[in-house]
C-alpha cells in the first residue's frame, strides 16, 4: 500500500499524442493546435538543433554527470558561482530534489491554493503534509502563508509568476515576505516563466540570493528557451543548499543532448527576445479577442491566460477539442469554470479565438 499522502494525490494528467487525438476526432493532425502546456510557440531554435547534431556521435557515452560546462555558462550569465547551481531534468526535478532533501513525515510544506501541481505531488510523495493557503484574487496571500508556517514547516513554495493563474508578486511584496520567513525554512522561488516578463514589474529572484541564505530560485530552459522536450532546468542557491541537493541528485539526471542544447540556447539572446515579443503581442491579441467575446480572464505575466467562462468549463473544453484546439482545463486546481490557454503564434491565437466563438455560440 502506498503511503497515505500518495494515496490522496490525483495523477498529473498530460495530453494524448496529437496523432492519437486526431484519429479519435477524425481530423487531420495538421488541423490540431495545442495551447495546453505553456510551450514556446516559436519552434526549435536552429542553433540548438545544430548543437544537438554535433553531440549525436557521443551518444554511447554517459553525459557529463556534473554538467560542468552548463553550470559554468549559467554562472557567467547570471553572476553566480558554479557551486550555487544545481541542474535538473526540468525544474520539476529540482522541486522533487528539494522535497526529497527537506521534507519527510512530520514536516510540512506551505504553498498557495491554485499553485503548481508538482508542489503537492512532491511534498506528499516525501510523506510530508501539504499546507494549502487560500488565495486572494487567485494570487498568493503572503500574510496568510506566513501565518501558516509553524515549527514543522520546512519548505515554502512560491511561483512568480504563478501557474495556472499567471498572477505575480512585485519586488516589495516578495522582499517583505522573505524578510519575515524564519531562516530555518527553505523558500523555493519558482521562476519557470520569469524570462517572458522579467523586469516588467517582476523582480529577478537571483538578486536576492546574497541577502537570503534560505532562498532557492528554480528556473527552466523548457519554456522561454524552448527546450521542453529535452527536460532541463536548474536552481541557484547558497553553495550549502546546492551541496545538499547534489548529494541526492541522480548523477546523470540531465542527458547529454539537453546539456549541449542548454548551452546553445543560453548563447542565443535573439531567440529569447523574439519569444518575448511574440508572447507580448499574443497576450494583447488574446486579451482583445476575449474582451470581444465578453469573457473575463486573470491578468497574467506568464505565457498563458486563465480564462473564466463563468460556468462549468468542461463542455466548452470538449467543444474546443472537437474544433481541434487543445487547451488546459484547470478544475484540478480548484478552478472549474476556467480554461488555461497558452499564448501561441498569431495564427494559433486567432484559431483559438475563432473556435471559442463557435463553441460559445452552440
Ligand atoms: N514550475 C511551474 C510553475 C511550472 O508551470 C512548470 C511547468 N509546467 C514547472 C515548474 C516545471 O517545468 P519543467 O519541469 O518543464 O522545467
Amino acid at each position: 500500500l502506498a503511503v497515505p499522502g500518495v494515496q490522496k494525490l490525483s495523477p498529473y494528467v498530460t495530453g494524448k499524442p496529437i496523432d492519437e487525438l486526431a484519429r479519435e476526432l477524425g481530423i487531420e493532425p495538421a488541423r490540431i493546435i495545442k495551447l495546453a502546456s505553456n510551450e514556446n510557440p516559436l519552434g526549435p531554435n536552429p542553433r540548438v538543433l545544430e548543437a544537438i547534431r554535433g553531440e549525436l556521435s557521443e551518444l554511447t557515452r554517459y553525459p557529463d554527470g556534473s554538467g560542468f560546462r552548463l553550470k559554468a555558462k549559467l554562472a557567467e550569465r547570471f553572476g553566480l558561482k558554479s557551486e550555487q547551481i544545481t541542474l535538473g531534468n526540468g525544474s520539476n526535478d529540482i522541486i522533487d530534489l528539494v522535497a526529497r532533501c527537506w521534507l519527510a513525515p512530520g514536516r510540512n510544506a506551505v504553498f498557495s491554493a491554485h499553485a503548481f501541481a508538482a508542489y503537492p505531488l512532491c511534498t506528499q510523495a516525501a510523506g510530508a503534509e501539504s499546507r494549502v493557503v487560500p488565495a486572494v484574487d487567485y494570487g498568493h496571500d503572503l500574510d496568510g502563508m506566513l501565518e501558516a508556517i509553524d515549527e514543522q514547516t520546512a519548505v515554502v513554495f512560491i511561483a512568480n509568476p504563478n501557474n495556472p493563474t499567471g498572477t505575480w508578486l512585485g519586488a516589495q511584496a516578495l522582499e517583505s515576505f522573505l524578510d519575515r520567513v524564519p531562516e530555518r525554512v527553505l523558500v523555493v522561488l519558482d521562476e519557470a516563466y520569469i524570462e517572458f516578463t522579467e523586469g516588467d514589474e517582476l523582480p529577478n529572484g537571483l538578486n536576492y540570493l546574497d541577502r537570503y541564505p534560505n532562498l532557492l530560485v528554480s528556473r527552466t530552459l523548457c519554456k522561454a528557451y524552448g527546450l521542453a522536450g529535452l527536460r532541463v532546468g536548474y536552481s541557484a542557491s547558497s553553495p550549502q543548499i546546492a551541496d545538499v541537493l547534489n548529494r541526492v541528485r541522480q548523477p546523470f539526471n540531465v542527458n547529454s543532448l539537453a546539456l549541449v542544447a542548454a548551452c546553445a540556447a543560453l548563447d542565443d539572446e535573439q531567440y529569447l527576445a523574439e519569444g518575448r515579443r511574440v508572447n507580448r503581442a499574443g497576450m494583447a491579441q488574446l486579451e482583445q479577442g476575449l474582451a470581444e467575446l465578453r469573457l473575463k480572464w486573470i491578468p497574467s505575466r506568464g505565457n498563458f491566460l486563465a480564462v473564466d467562462l463563468g460556468r462549468d468549463a468542461a463542455p466548452i473544453n470538449a467543444g474546443l477539442l472537437r474544433e481541434g484546439v487543445i487547451v488546459r482545463p484547470i478544475a484540478g486546481y480548484g478552478m472549474p469554470t476556467f480554461l488555461r490557454v497558452s499564448i501561441g503564434t498569431e495564427q494559433e491565437n486567432a484559431r483559438f479565438l475563432e473556435a471559442l466563438r463557435v463553441v460559445l455560440d452552440q
